[in-house]
């Protein structure tokens, strides 16, 4: 039996930049006809030159395939609406992350003053900008998570009309959230929706599943894997695919990321169909992410998978992917547009 997903989207995608960009850039654009591509690159991209030239640097790597890449600001509460509306048709998205709670996140928002971020958010509401957020306080590592819900109500109460996407979620207090205010949709990867901590820290400490949100208990996860196996219509599928060369996370001092573009659609597919749902891959993989973006163009692609082995390689470039070395179920056969 073949499944076909048409014009796959990962609406979480970190590229970086430079020699990283050119290795990962073609592993996401041979499967995904899109996706929306963090800004937090040393420093953040956050004027118009930064993103137009970033998203040059993309085309340039993925020129081989059908891929557009939907770019986002990292954001700043000094952004003017006439700034805003000077780059509305280059940018899909603004990111927001917490000061210093990820990887090149230092130039981020502390503490959330709403009087503060009124204007530039207000801006965005108007101009139809979405705001994607990393939800996570500066508390303790497994509840950072949960203790951001609050902040994710303030803003969606504050901001009605802005659209407020929940990057990443991982647990069932962010699932919960999801249903309680119309304006909140979220982001699940594909390694949030398999594993828990058990798997990165129960046993031998496994450096290449270490990554921010770190992954919670077995309830959360189930809570994660309802919502996307239902295709719930908030939830999109965004990798959080998240490169760091070997020696980065094999060290003392791990760098957090988990790298899964180049296998995310065999293994969503496994899962999808091991939970009789196959036929809700398409909208978590694309249609919802389309209705809630509701501006993008999506270029028309095709992707057959079919059930035949895939022998994850052991490193692409540098880096080492989720699953290195094991067999997978499903292989990608072939790809259209
Ligand atoms: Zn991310």
């Amino acid at each position: 039996m073949s499944i076909i997903l048409n014009s796959p989207l990962d609406m979480h995608l970190h590229l970086r930049d430079e020699a990283m960009l050119s290795t990962v850039g073609p592993l996401s654009s041979e499967s995904f006809a899109g996706a929306i591509i963090m800004p937090n690159l040393v420093p953040p991209v956050s004027t118009k030159e930064e993103l137009i030239a970033y998203r040059t640097r993309i085309l340039n790597v993925t020129k081989e395939h059908t891929f557009t890449p939907y770019m986002t600001l990292f954001f700043k509460p000094t952004y003017t609406k006439e700034f805003l509306e000077s780059i509305k048709n280059e940018l899909t998205a603004i990111k927001l992350y917490p000061a210093g709670i990820t990887t090149n996140s230092e130039g981020g928002v502390s503490g959330f003053d709403v009087d503060e971020l009124r204007p530039t958010l207000d801006a965005m509401s108007e101009l139809n900008i979405p705001l994607c957020v990393h939800g996570e306080t500066n508390g303790f590592v497994m509840d950072r998570e949960a203790e951001f819900v609050s902040i994710y109500e303030m803003l969606a109460t504050n901001f009605p009309k802005l659209k407020i996407i929940m990057e990443h979620i991982t647990t069932k207090q962010s699932v919960e959230a999801l249903d309680k205010f119309e304006n909140l949709y979220a982001t699940i990867t594909l390694h949030h929706l398999l594993i828990t901590l058990d798997d990165v820290a129960g046993g031998m400490l496994q450096p290449h599943l270490f990554c921010k949100p770190i992954a919670k208990r077995p309830e959360d996860r189930d809570a994660l894997r309802r919502v996307a196996l239902e295709g719930h219509p908030k939830v999109m599928f965004g990798s959080d695919s998240a490169p760091h060369p070997q020696h980065a996370k094999e060290s003392c001092g791990c760098a957090a990321g988990v790298f899964t573009s180049p296998i995310a659609l065999q293994i969503l597919t496994e899962l999808f169909v091991e939970h009789s749902t196959v036929e809700k891959l398409q909208a978590f993989v694309s249609g919802n992410a389309q209705k809630i973006y509701s501006g993008i163009k999506v270029p028309s692609k095709t992707i057959t998978l079919e059930k035949k082995e895939f022998k994850v390689p052991n490193k692409y470039g540098e880096v080492v992917p989720m699953y290195a070395g094991e067999t997978l179920a499903y292989s990608i056969v072939n790809v259209k547009g």
